[in-house]
């Protein structure tokens, strides 16, 4: 079993020079983290696995009351999957008395999940950066499940020149298409049957731009019916988006994505697809 650690200062003895491939989580691992971790274990000579929920990005209190904590459990299967060590420190060492720094991203957390949630990025960035310069890591994995998230991080780590290469990872999905998030657990049977929709639309908006369809009203009017014959299942946003800015196209080239978050009852869920491959040369 991996070894815990909750210091910094003993986690920066134990890592020493060692070459650190890193996996932020908030723990109740699921095999989306299993795969960044399995894939760090791969690419790097020590891995290393935060388990933390970070109180500062939550912008809904009940939300992060309600976060699901087992670290028996995360150790477990973080060690399953080749960490060498696990750092889970308390809110009250990453957040010292009299802590006051934050870290800001502009322009690209203003819309989609910045507008949802305010605040939530600044807490993502804040907590990634102490990360980032706690466990000084070679690679640190990102899943692309949090597509906007991905982006900030990338963005910050260029502009702030902090250690570590952002890599990105595929989403990992259940064999319906539903990503798996550790928020899954909260639908009900029900629910969870209607979740598929959420997938399902956007592998149809995909589909149908791959068959050659490339005006975004089109595809966002085909992916909408979808999830609006999908019972109790509400729509926050459904956009078609270029890559970088996440700024809404009207006309998808290769590497247009589809973004999208929906609520279920209390429970909010996120997914996003690309519509066509980036390298894809236009056929239609
Ligand atoms: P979290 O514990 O939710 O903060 O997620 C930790 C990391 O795992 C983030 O980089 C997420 O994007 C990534 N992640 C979460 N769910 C998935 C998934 N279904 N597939 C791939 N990566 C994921």
């Amino acid at each position: 079993m991996a070894p815990v650690i909750s210091d910094p200062d003993e986690l920066r003895e134990a890592l020493g020079a060692a070459q650190v491939g890193f996996v932020p989580t908030m723990g109740a691992l699921h095999a989306g983290h299993v795969a960044l971790i399995e894939r760090a274990a791969r690419e790097n000579a020590c891995t290393v696995v935060s388990i933390f929920v970070n109180p500062t990005q939550f912008n809904d209190p009940s939300d992060l009351a309600r976060y699901p904590r087992n670290l028996d459990h995360d150790v477990e299967v973080a060690s399953d999957a080749g960490a060498d060590v696990i750092y889970a420190p308390d809110a009250e060492t990453v957040y010292p008395p009299g802590f006051s720094t934050f870290v800001e991203v502009g322009g690209l957390t203003d819309r989609w999940e910045g507008e949802a949630r305010p605040g939530h990025f600044r807490g993502v960035a804040t907590v990634v950066t102490i990360l980032l310069n706690t466990v000084r890591p070679r690679r640190a994995y990102f899943g692309e499940k949090d597509y906007q998230q991905l982006l900030v991080v990338r963005r910050m780590q260029r502009d702030l020149r902090l250690p570590g290469e952002i890599v990105a990872c595929p989403t990992v999905r259940e064999p319906d298409g539903l990503a798996l998030s550790s928020r899954n657990a909260r639908l009900t049977p029900e629910q969870r049957q209607t979740a598929v929709a959420l997938p399902r639309s956007l592998f149809a908006m995909a589909a149908a731009a791959k068959e050659g369809e490339r005006r975004a009203a089109n595809l966002l009017a085909l992916g909408r019916q979808q999830l609006e014959e999908a019972p109790g299942l509400e729509i926050e946003y459904l956009a078609v988006v270029e890559p970088d800015e996440l700024a809404p196209v009207e006309e998808v080239t290769p590497g247009t994505r589809v973004i999208a978050a929906v609520r279920l009852g209390d429970v909010r869920l996120i997914d996003n697809l690309e519509l066509l491959p980036a390298d894809a040369r236009s056929t239609a």
